[in-house]
């Protein structure tokens, strides 16, 4: 039989007409299982999760999996398995991390708005390193952890104003942005850290922003954290590690960003010429590793043509699929029967959500008639993560392939479990 990949989706095919994840044709899952309806690669995200490892082959280095981008206990579980240690930004993320099996000594925390509460329950699981995002925040924490007779391990996260030319939601790194604590500032943190008896300084953290297509911001990023580096080790302060945070980005429309390996071949490259290669290094990926690695599939409910515009309705929708409505995000959007001699409609695909921006492709030309299945690739990061319930939709199930093999990784949410905890008065 006939088969042919979807560039940038390795683990997704037409196997004749019909579209597989892996071994397993969708078709068969969507019967099964019913819509909307993520289906995830085990293998995608292992292949992606390698072309790190490869890159950092012979190096002190620990990749931390953003889960924010996906943190559904099986996917968690895949990179635990797999030696990852994670990225989080809330005590909720930490709760999931220990559920799946991960290591705590093995997280990393971020984020702006730590609470005490937050930062009680990290010091009580072992977490590696709080990357700290501001002075305030230092004070807070160091009070936390003198209140409990430990220190903490810290890095500050710099913000090293670069310019990573993403969608301005996703870029973090720049000196408009809430994020990290400003360049010019950070010796001057790390020394009064340094006076704190609750901390211990392990490290220095950047995360410039997301889906990130090109090297040069990274390279960039780099040049202004090693001669932070430089200057807080001249002041006495030792940094164990150097954090180049995520944000590398996905093909999810012909996007070319640089592979994993590639793009830290350069980056060791420039660590080795200016004599760093042998500091441990951190690097805190999330869609690069699940972003790919997932698609949603939807049923077509009714095709709605009408004067200036055509409407495919689908089952998917915003609070399954936030992306679009967000950041007006492209996703592919592909049959699961090709059917090469049907003609297409020119439309936008909508899901059922009383929204406008309750979109999920605009323009587009599809063959499939009411009653059939559509799949919206490069699903699987920051969707499920990022889905609500608004509506009253119950979130979708979710299943992992691993080669012929289907696994439930979350039921689908039944209508009574979503208000199962309120109460009438
Ligand atoms: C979101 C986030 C990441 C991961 O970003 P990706 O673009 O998904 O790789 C890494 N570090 C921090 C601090 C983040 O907030």
């Amino acid at each position: 039989m006939n088969t042919s990949t979807l560039s940038g989706h390795p683990f997704v095919h037409y196997s004749g007409a019909k579209l597989h994840v892996e071994g397993v044709a969708l078709e068969t899952v969507a019967r099964t299982h019913g819509t909307p309806l993520f289906v995830y690669s085990k293998a995608a995200m292992l292949s992606a999760l390698a072309a790190y490892q490869r890159g950092f082959a012979g190096r002190h280095a620990q990749i931390c999996y953003a889960m924010k981008a996906n943190s559904t206990l099986g996917v968690l579980q895949v990179f635990a398995q797999a030696g990852c240690g994670f990225d989080i930004v809330s005590g909720g993320e930490l709760a999931r991390v220990i559920a799946a099996g991960g290591d705590a000594g093995k997280v990393i925390f971020s984020g702006v708005g730590k609470t005490r509460a937050e930062m009680h329950q990290a010091l009580e699981a072992g977490i590696a390193c709080f990357n700290v995002e501001s002075e305030a925040e230092l004070a807070v924490l160091n009070d936390v952890a003198v209140e409990r007779g430990c220190k903490a391990p810290i890095s500050i996260r710099v913000n090293p104003n670069v310019d990573p030319k993403t969608h301005p939601y996703i870029s973090t790194g720049l000196k408009g942005n809430k994020f990290g604590v400003a360049h010019e500032r950070t010796l001057a943190t790390y020394q009064r850290a340094a006076q704190m008896p609750g901390l211990r300084i392990v490290g220095i953290d950047c995360h410039i922003g997301s889906q990130i297509t090109d090297s040069a911001p990274y390279l960039d990023a780099m040049d202004r954290m090693l001669d932070l580096v430089t200057a807080i080790e001249a002041a006495g302060i030792h940094l164990e590690h150097i954090d180049l945070g995520g944000g590398l980005g996905i093909d999810y429309n012909g996007d070319t960003p640089p592979p994993a390996d590639a793009l830290w071949a350069q980056l060791l490259a420039k660590l080795d010429a200016r004599g760093f290669g042998q500091r441990k290094l951190m690097i805190e990926p999330g869609r690069s590793l699940v972003g790919n690695a997932g698609v949603c599939v939807t049923e077509v409910l009714y095709l709605k043509p009408g004067e200036q515009k055509n409407f495919c309705i689908v089952d998917a929708a915003m609070n399954d699929l936030p992306r679009p409505a967000m950041y007006q995000a492209f996703h592919r959007i592909v049959p699961l029967n090709a059917h090469p001699n049907r003609s297409a409609m020119l439309c936008d695909v909508v899901g059922p959500v009383c929204e406008s921006g309750d979109w999920i492709g605009r323009d587009r030309e599809i063959t499939a008639q009411a009653g059939e299945y559509l799949a919206v690739l490069s699903a699987g990061a920051y969707c499920v993560s990022m889905s609500s319930n608004y509506n009253s939709r119950p979130r979708a199930a979710e299943l992992l392939v691993d080669g012929d093999a289907v696994h439930v990784l979350r039921p689908r949410e039944s209508v009574t479990s979503l208000f199962a905890g309120e109460q009438l008065r």
